[in-house]
């Protein structure tokens, strides 16, 4: 069945956090605070363009901290939600807030409104690099929301980011490894982007501060994409979406100043992944392979191919590999079956030349 999310941005306007990375106003692309009215416009307008009837449908308050924001706001904004779905026509809610803004009294709040999962903008398990960025709340404090929002049986999600100001990927993936243990049912991996009017853009142009480039956090993303699917735990987005603000920065609405943007970046460490799984495939062999054959999912072969073809183009430049991909629905998404259907033989004898390899492992 398919499944919508409505988006709601709800900015923190009167935020008194100061977190180094954040303008709240460009991050959601609005700049008014959200009322019941314009929820209800939102909504509405969504759901008139949704075709198919029988879907699953989600509001999402997103924004990252309603719980923070004036209770009589929250609590108006859950009614409104609350009501399409005692009218049958949405069937859950979101929310994505801080984790120092969870507490007894704002779960029963929440549950009260049908609310089901609540995301927590967790960014980093370490509590050096949380100071760093002004966070404002400790590990701690992850942990204590995230057993309690179990406790009282909503669905738990983690956002992380990667590249934070003196942050590296051993501190990235020991984040992953500590929201692992807090068993979470979906993440969301952000790159950090210097965005205009934040103090991180002030340390970039003073040079304290340096983002990552566009490979090194694609490199990262791959190994705490690769932990969190291990453990079966979904990855609902990777990189931020691409909207007005959040462009290409030579984009002349761009809000984004500098960092590892790309429009596509989810594509991108996919299809860097897939890249990895055929080149240690190929390694493994004692021949000179000169043509794989891969069949995957329908789904997945965009990620095959690569972004502009980039895997093929690779392949052919690095190992002399031509990659021929094939369809097949009954192969499971993420699944593949390669097999090898041409090796090099100048340099064998007569014998060796017969030797037909066929490698049908799954990867
Ligand atoms: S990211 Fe930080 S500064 Fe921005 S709205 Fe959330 S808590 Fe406030």
């Amino acid at each position: 069945m398919k499944e919508y999310i409505i988006p709601v941005f709800v900015p923190h306007l009167g935020c008194p956090n100061d977190c180094i990375f954040c303008n709240q106003k460009s991050i959601s692309g609005q700049k008014q605070k959200m009322t019941k009215e314009e929820a209800k416009k939102t909504i509405e307008n969504f759901l008139n363009n949704i075709k198919d009837k029988d879907s699953k449908k989600e509001i999402a308050f997103f924004g990252g901290s309603f719980t923070a924001i004036e209770e009589s706001e929250q609590e108006e904004l859950l009614q409104t939600a609350n009501e399409y779905i005692q009218s049958g026509q949405v069937d859950s809610i979101r929310i994505s807030t801080r984790p120092d803004y969870i507490n007894k009294e704002i779960l029963k709040r929440l549950k009260k409104y049908n609310v089901k999962t609540i995301e927590l903008g967790v960014q980093s398990a370490n509590d050096y690099i949380l100071g760093r960025s002004n966070r404002g709340h400790t590990f701690k404090d992850v942990q204590k929301a995230s057993k309690l929002i179990r406790w009282y049986g909503f669905n738990l999600g983690h956002q992380m980011m990667v590249g934070l100001p003196e942050s590296n990927s051993i501190d990235e993936i020991n984040t992953a490894k500590a929201l692992i243990k807090l068993k979470p049912k979906m993440v969301r991996i952000y790159p950090v982007l210097v965005v205009k009017g934040t103090k991180l853009e002030k340390e970039y142009k003073e040079g304290i501060y340096e983002p990552l480039t566009l490979v090194q956090a694609i490199e990262t993303c791959k190994q705490l994409v690769r932990m969190f699917s291990d453990k079966k735990i979904e990855i609902i987005r990777v990189g931020l979406q691409n909207t007005d603000e959040i462009s290409n920065p030579k984009n002349k609405q761009s809000e984004v100043v500098a960092g590892p943007f790309h429009p596509a970046f989810r594509q991108l460490v996919e299809s860097s992944m897939w890249y990895d799984a055929v080149v240690s495939k190929i390694k493994k062999l004692n021949v000179k392979v000169q043509e794989v054959e891969i069949t995957v999912n329908p789904i997945d072969v965009n990620n095959v191919i690569g972004h502009k073809r980039e895997n093929i183009t690779k392949l052919k430049d690095t190992y002399e590999v031509d990659l021929i991909i094939k369809q097949d629905e009954k192969i499971k998404q993420g699944k593949s079956k390669i097999e090898i259907t041409k090796i090099y033989t100048d340099f064998l004898d007569e014998n060796e030349k017969e030797v037909k390899i066929k490698d049908k492992q799954k990867i």
